[in-house]
């Protein structure tokens, strides 16, 4: 049997009638930029994540960007971001022509540890850019304690975790400005790009507006330099249609994750605990998660022996992230080295998500289950004891 690492299309294959009415909706009204349908789907991400206010730009990207403008942060200014993340949460940094300082995670739940975090802090420090990585929530208590001693902004990198909670707050309306994506791959995924930025603050709120828009109000009177970030109206319809089902997807994907953790924790031999060849996540106290991935980590160098034996099994599994952000080329010019981040640099080396979609059958999390645990049995040492918040 094979068993993908993701499939959108058993998602949206039922909605196929409902999606193609809302397209054509949109494509009848030839209201094609902002419009009804835009409208429609800020106010319920607004509502959805508990948050005044919600603007809709062309991708999680552009919403890194617009934040990063609004705050005015530039030439001279240091952002604050982990090195472990997907490439977008340090690129728009330096695209905005401020400095990105990596900072090490937590190893036991990937994010922004906020002890290394306060270490960074300098002078020329900005903001602080958390990303809730994998789904699950970052410390925001710690890094808001941080931030307000220190004077910074704090921008939510939200792009893998739409409507995860830390202390029962959303992602997206803790900080000052929250950041989404849409690519086909996240929790709320269109057909093709799309983002969105949130925050509490009506000032800022206006700012994204005009810059999304070339910095424009009324049209041709042009305050700021800007950009031309829109979310697609047809992406809105498709996206109004599967943001109703997102706590159900939700749901299911917790559902699998819950189902790993208890599978893989069950005693096979006694040296589970001492010498875990396969370690399950674990969440921080105070956080949830949406589960965008379930990511385990291999011990012991035999990452790609597991992975090899998924493959030659059929089942699917990924490596996000095997390179940390401060080791890539383009960032040599900040001057790390290996052995800077050594949280990162383990996690990048022994890191492997698992098949976590929604739609995932019982049957295929069961292949999944006995794949991986015959491996960790085969080398003479299984899982530990898993612990879920
Ligand atoms: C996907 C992602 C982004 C960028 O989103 P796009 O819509 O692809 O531009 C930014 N940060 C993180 C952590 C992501 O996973």
């Amino acid at each position: 049997m094979t068993v993908p690492m993701l499939d959108v299309s058993r998602q949206n294959a039922p909605l196929r009638s409902e999606i193609n009415e809302a397209i054509a909706e949109v494509c009848d009204s030839a209201a094609f930029v902002h419009g009804p349908a835009c409208k429609a789907f800020e106010s319920a991400v607004a509502e959805y994540c508990q948050v005044p206010h919600a603007l809709g730009c062309a991708s999680g990207t552009d919403a890194l960007l617009l934040a990063l403008m609004a705050l005015e942060v530039g030439p001279g200014d240091e952002v604050i971001l982990p090195s472990f993340t997907f490439f977008a949460t340090a690129g728009s940094v330096w695209r905005m022509g401020a400095k990105p300082v990596f900072a090490d995670i937590d190893p036991v739940t990937f994010n922004l540890d906020p002890e290394d975090v306060a270490r960074r802090i300098t002078p020329a420090t900005k903001a602080i850019m958390p990303v809730h990585l994998f789904g699950q929530a970052a410390d925001m208590t710690a890094l808001g304690e941080l931030a307000d001693r220190h004077g910074l902004f704090v921008i939510e990198d939200a792009a893998q975790a739409i409507g995860a909670e830390h202390r029962g707050r959303q992602v997206g309306g803790i900080g000052h400005v929250g950041c989404f994506s849409f690519y086909p791959t996240k929790n709320l995924g269109g057909f093709g790009d799309g983002g969105m930025v949130t925050t509490h603050d009506p000032a800022l709120a206006e700012r994204m507006t005009i810059l999304r828009d070339h910095g424009q109000s009324p049209r041709y009177i042009h305050h700021v330099v800007g950009t031309n970030s829109r979310l697609d109206a047809i992406q809105a319809a498709v996206l109004n249609v599967k943001l109703k089902r997102l706590d159900a997807y939700a749901a299911a994907r917790g559902e699998h994750a819950e189902y790993y953790n208890e599978r893989f924790s069950e005693p096979r031999t006694a040296a589970a605990v001492t010498a875990p060849s396969v370690v399950g996540p674990e969440l921080g106290g105070q956080s949830t998660s949406v589960w965008n991935q379930y990511t385990v980590r291999v011990k012991a160098g035999r990452r790609e022996a597991l992975q090899q034996r998924l493959s030659a099994a059929g089942v699917g599994c990924a490596i996000y992230y095997p390179k940390p952000l401060h080791m890539q080329q383009c960032f040599e010019g900040l001057g790390y080295r290996a052995g800077d981040l050594p949280h990162t640099e383990q996690a990048a080396a022994e890191v492997l998500s698992l098949p976590v979609f929604p739609e995932l059958s019982e049957l295929e999390r069961e292949t999944v289950v006995s794949e991986v645990t015959a491996f960790a049995a085969g080398v003479g040492t299984p899982m530990p004891a898993q612990r879920a918040a």
